[in-house]
């Protein structure tokens, strides 16, 4: 596409001007980077022409592939009326709409709809209004959050306070604020392959009660990411451990929340995860998949109860201050209403389980390869673990950057990937097709055999 002279000119800038996030910029400088000029179906094509399939769907947003007609058609139409107006004070058409369509397409009791622009702002969003909840509620002790090791909830410094990866938050340890973090049973990490065992749920769920009982009348909320932990390896939770959770919750009168954040709009095989388990929360964050990979847009969701608690008269200063300039921006609630609009057109949620069936029953392969540790799947989301010796469970060294040369290995034979440490990940756009996808992971398991045997 681009001439020798173009292509050089954007190099030199990306590398003179940019600083790319989770990336290590030394390591950068020094090599040739992918840049991406269009996009077709489930394909990135760089300005050089190369197409790559797109196996983690763009950081994990896209849906019906790149450059969809209907989506763009819906984008295109909204801009011709209007690209941006606020919803400080004033409404617009598409925040409205959409907010009537989550409010029937969520489960149960999430009633009210908070927009804001990324997953972390929708995690900080719930955090604030269950703090603030509790104080209207005059619980103002209520100001602890129980959440998980391993959990991944945003970059920003609420969402950091909840997370679990000390690889990401542990530098900023002086700005987090104080909680309760639920530490792994040393079931779970004996037993992961198994990981519906009773055994292991039963542990998980004495430590959150425990923390509970000793944080009594302490918990404002109990905050996770619902059957798999994204970002922190592609973990999954025991079965029914959601729903534990759940009750627990309301055993202990507290909020739960979930952070539907990767999970939402069909990624686990139902619309939201918290339906396998039939789970209710009293907050739900919802972001990556909002806009089939579109635009950024989140918003949280949350009940009756949680919104009513805020009404008062105007100098009872019950209001919820909080709020981002581009909150319910049009475009972006014009694109998820029709990313919702496909999904029920062709019934996308009934289609996608011949694909989730595929991949597994695909994925069963990767065990021949001798340094495959763990396979875990939910749904179209993958972590297939890379280790040193298999049967010790000896984990490659970080500095051995084993994911990082698995997914260069698959980029030379046409996939886009981009690994968690030493986990593959592989999370396609749910509008894969079965030629599409045996090609993705004829590359990853060419890619894995390559750097590893
Ligand atoms: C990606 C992610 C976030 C953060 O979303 P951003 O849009 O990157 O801020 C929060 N929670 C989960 C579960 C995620 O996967």
């Amino acid at each position: 596409m681009q001439n020798l002279r173009d292509r050089e000119k954007l190099v030199e800038w990306d590398k003179n001007y940019l600083w790319h996030p989770f990336t290590q910029m030394q390591d950068w400088l020094t090599e040739d980077p992918v840049i991406i000029e269009r996009g077709e179906g489930v394909y990135l094509i760089d300005i050089d022409g190369n197409r790559y399939l797109d196996g983690i769907a763009s950081m994990w947003t896209n849906i019906h592939g790149h450059n969809h007609p209907d989506l763009n058609s819906a984008l295109k139409t909204q801009l011709d009326a209007i690209a941006h107006s606020t919803l400080l004070g004033y409404s617009n058409i598409p925040a409205i709409k959409l907010a009537k369509k989550l409010v029937a397409i969520t489960p149960s009791g999430l009633n009210k709809v908070f927009y804001s622009d990324n997953g972390s702002t929708a995690v900080e969003i719930a955090l604030k209004i269950a703090i603030q909840y509790w104080q209207h509620k005059g619980q103002s002790e209520r100001n602890l959050f129980i959440h998980f090791d391993n959990a991944y909830h945003g970059d920003t410094v609420g969402a950091m306070s909840v997370g679990g990866i000390p690889t990401f938050h542990s530098i900023f340890n002086s700005l987090l604020f104080k909680n309760v973090q639920i530490t792994a049973p040393e079931v779970y990490y004996t037993s992961r392959k198994d990981c519906d065992s009773t055994l292991v749920k039963e542990a998980w769920l004495n430590s959150v009660n425990r923390a509970l009982i000793e944080n009594r009348g302490r918990v404002a909320g109990i905050i996770l990411e619902p059957l798999i932990q994204g970002a922190g390896g592609m973990l999954l939770a025991p079965k029914g451990f959601l729903k534990g959770v759940e009750e627990l919750a309301r055993q202990h009168g507290t909020l739960l929340i979930v952070d539907e954040v990767m999970t939402g709009f069909g990624r686990t095989g139902r619309m939201w995860a918290c339906e396998h388990e039939d789970v209710s929360p009293d907050l739900l964050c919802t972001a990556k998949g909002l806009t089939a990979g579109y635009l950024p847009l989140a918003a949280t969701l949350t009940t009756d109860d949680i919104y009513e608690a805020f009404l008062g008269e105007y100098h009872e200063l019950k209001t919820f201050f909080h709020g981002h300039t581009f909150t319910g921006n049009p475009l972006g609630c014009a694109v998820a209403l029709e990313n919702i609009a496909i999904f029920e057109r062709e019934d996308l949620i009934k289609k996608v389980q011949a694909t989730i069936q595929h991949l597994h029953d695909r994925l069963e392969e990767f065990y021949t390869l001798h340094h495959v540790g763990d396979i875990r799947a939910c749904g179209m989301a993958v972590g297939i673990e890379l280790m040193e010796n298999t049967e010790r469970r000896i984990l490659y060294r970080f500095e051995e950057k084993m994911g990082i040369r698995v997914c260069k290995a698959a980029l030379e034979r046409g996939a886009i990937l981009r690994p968690l440490v030493n986990t593959i990940v592989l999370m396609p756009p749910l509008q894969i097709t079965i030629a599409e996808l045996d090609s993705l992971l004829d590359i990853t398991y060419k890619a894995i055999a390559e750097v590893t045997e």
